[in-house]
């Protein structure tokens, strides 16, 4: 037997690793299983490279679990070591590896270390973690030489002995000895659970145990005269060897993509709108799948949901600063070996590879979107409602996008027309410019509450946009940015005839003296604070009365609305100020005048007033109630 120091120089690692990895004990496992993994890999080439002429048709790497002897062990039929490389690898190269990790580490806070930790493994020592011993029995694929088995063993302590193995089959096994304080890994779902985590789609076979599953036996009936079925016991295998992304797309159908969606997302039941299949080997080595989910008004839950993995381990599914934020609204898998997982958040935007990655990946995105608006305009207005969430979100977010996105982002009107950026100008130049000469491009945000003003808008002839979306208040102050000379303005917010010069207006049927009467009797009526009077002279069959709201007052509040009380939260705070629109064109209005009973005058006023509050959805409770009667009233007479 043999007996050794790990590394004499050293004070003992142990405890430090023990330590510092807090949070992310679970990890050991994915270390070992990726150890196992590269075993076999190497095997397999050395098979095909005709170097190795053994049996390699069961490659299975085996995790058995013995709650009793309170051992945990990955065994592979993977290279094996002999005990010059145990000694090499296990006593020098991956101790000193381990023990410069710590060192390095070792001066950061615990958060920070359980942050880098998930993306960087310790290796083999990541197991001390988790145990008060460690066992490793393995025996090398070599025929010639030094063939024996080798048993090394190590307590926790620097000390470690290494013998001679019984061992009579090719491969290494590791034995963890789990101490007293992680003896919940001493379980089969938790263990479970980890495995399903890292190693779901591992490219070697990895059993765990053995599943129950019902079979249905061929040409046999049971006593009902239904096909006979009988529970088997199976060895479980928890992994799909060859994920799709690992495959070629023209290999694959949409069935593929569709179950593989189902099968990364068991909770998810509507299938992806579609998806993109990443392979990138040049400059940098990158597959995957991008799918594109149905957006639901809640954007966060969406998020996140990327998987991130390296040479099919799984290493997180937190991808920020690796994709562009909008796209992280996107599902999926992205594997890259060229990401680097051993640095820092704030390391990994900064990295040019990384950097160069997320352009990769926006390009991409922007190019699918295109040739999806290239191949079938229908299909892709079609789909437009459900991916408009992720175009506007891009444009608002990633300024090159917009580059790529003007081509294929579209416009939606209240009849559900759909016109690019450049197909919109070009229909409401001829009618929609004010008297700069800008374009006034008018929006509606609610269909239904803003009905009597989107018709009025359109019997003018101007044509109205629906703008209904979760980011659109964002995205009009971008495309506002973007488009030259082109305002947005929701159309209940100035009264078109203000907006929209035109040489052919009405006169005003009323003229100083009369307005002057009108106003009197009206701010007799009215919070004068809240509402502002305004005559103007429009057709006879518009509105008497009625209310609109800056456009740039409503947005700041709307934005204010949206942020949480964030950075315009001080708005909340401001005076509500409308206008209100007296169309001095009305016969109503112009009745007023004839009016010899000051009381009908004023129930006239009020009831207008009432029909305007009641138009903007603003005539609520007690006012509405009243209203309601009032008007019952009236029909008796
Ligand atoms: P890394 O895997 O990053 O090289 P580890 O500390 O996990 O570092 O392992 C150190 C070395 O020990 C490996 O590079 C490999 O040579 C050897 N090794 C570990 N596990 C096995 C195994 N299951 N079979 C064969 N060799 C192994």
């Amino acid at each position: 037997m043999q007996k050794g120091k790990i590394n004499v120089q050293t004070e003992n690692i142990f405890p430090i690793i023990k330590k510092f990895l807090y949070s992310e004990h679970e990890i050991f496992l994915r270390e070992l299983i990726s150890n196992a993994v590269d075993a076999t890999q190497k095997l397999k080439t050395l098979s095909a490279l005709g170097k190795y002429s053994g049996d390699i048709s069961d490659i299975t790497i085996e995790v058995t679990l013995d709650p009793e002897k309170k051992t945990i062990s990955v065994k592979d039929k993977g290279i094996g070591m002999t005990s010059s490389e145990v000694d090499k690898y296990i006593n020098q190269i991956a101790f000193s590896s381990a023990e410069e990790f710590v060192k390095k580490f070792k001066t950061k806070s615990e958060s920070e270390m359980n942050a880098i930790i998930g993306h960087f493994g310790l290796g083999f020592y990541s197991s001390f973690m988790v145990s008060e011993k460690v066992e490793i029995i393995t025996k090398t694929y070599q025929k010639k030489g030094e063939t024996k088995a080798v048993h090394w063993e190590c307590d926790g302590s620097p000390d470690y002995t290494m013998e001679d193995s019984e061992k009579a089959d090719r491969g290494t096994e590791v034995i963890l000895h789990i101490a007293e304080d992680s003896v919940s890994y001493l379980d089969e779902q938790t263990l479970l659970g980890i495995l399903k985590k890292y190693c779901k789609f591992l490219p070697v076979p990895i059993r765990f145990g053995n599943e129950k599953n019902w079979e249905t036996v061929e040409g046999e009936k049971d006593e009902h005269g239904h096909d006979k079925r009988i529970e088997v016991e199976k060895p479980r295998i928890i992994n799909n060897t060859s994920p799709i992304w690992k495959k070629k797309p023209v290999d694959l159908k949409d069935e593929d993509y569709k179950n593989f969606y189902h099968e990364l997302y068991p909770y998810t039941f509507e299938d992806p709108l579609f998806w993109i299949h990443l392979n990138v080997d040049y400059p940098f080595n990158l597959t995957g799948i991008l799918y594109f989910p149905k957006v639901k008004r809640n954007l966060e839950v969406q998020k996140d949901k990327i998987q991130l993995y390296c040479n099919q381990v799984f290493v997180t599914d937190s991808v920020e600063g690796i994709v562009p934020d909008f796209l992280t609204l996107l599902h999926g898998v992205i594997d890259s070996p060229d990401i680097p997982l051993n640095v820092s958040r704030s390391y990994l935007q900064s990295d040019p590879n990384v950097k160069k990655i997320s352009n990769h990946i926006t390009k991409k995105v922007a190019d699918k979107l295109e040739s999806l608006f290239k191949d079938s305009r229908p299909d892709f207005e079609a789909k437009w409602d459900d991916i408009k969430v992720f175009i506007e979100y891009g444009i608002i977010s990633q300024p090159d996008f917009y580059d790529r996105a003007k081509k294929f982002c579209l416009l939606k009107n209240v009849d559900g027309k759909y016109y690019t950026l450049e197909e919109y100008e070009a229909l409401v130049k001829p009618a929609q410019q004010d008297k700069d000469g800008q374009l006034v491009y008018l929006y509606a945000t609610n269909q239904h509450e803003q009905y009597s003003f989107i018709e009025s808008v359109k019997a003018r002839g101007y044509d109205v946009l629906l703008m209904d979306g979760i980011l659109e208040a964002h995205f009009i102050n971008t495309l506002e940015q973007k488009l030259e000379k082109t305002r947005f303005t929701r159309v209940d917010s100035d009264t078109v005839e203000k907006l929209i010069k035109k040489e052919d207006a009405l006169p005003s049927k009323l003229d100083e003296d009369q307005q002057k009467s009108i106003r009197e009797m009206m701010e007799k009526q009215i919070d004068t604070k809240k509402f502002t009077l305004a005559f103007e002279s429009l057709s006879e069959s518009e509105m008497p009365l009625f209310i609109t709201q800056n456009e740039f007052m409503r947005r700041m509040k709307d934005m204010s609305a949206l942020g949480g009380g964030g950075g315009y939260g001080f708005m909340g705070e401001m005076p509500e100020n409308y206008n209100l629109v007296v169309n001095s064109n009305s016969p109503v209005v112009g009745r007023l005048l004839l009016e010899p009973d000051p009381d009908k005058v004023s129930a006239i006023i009020k009831q207008l007033f009432d029909l305007a509050l009641l138009a903007q959805n603003m005539l609520k409770g007690k006012e509405l109630a009243e209203f309601i009667r009032r008007s019952a009233e009236d029909l008796k007479i």
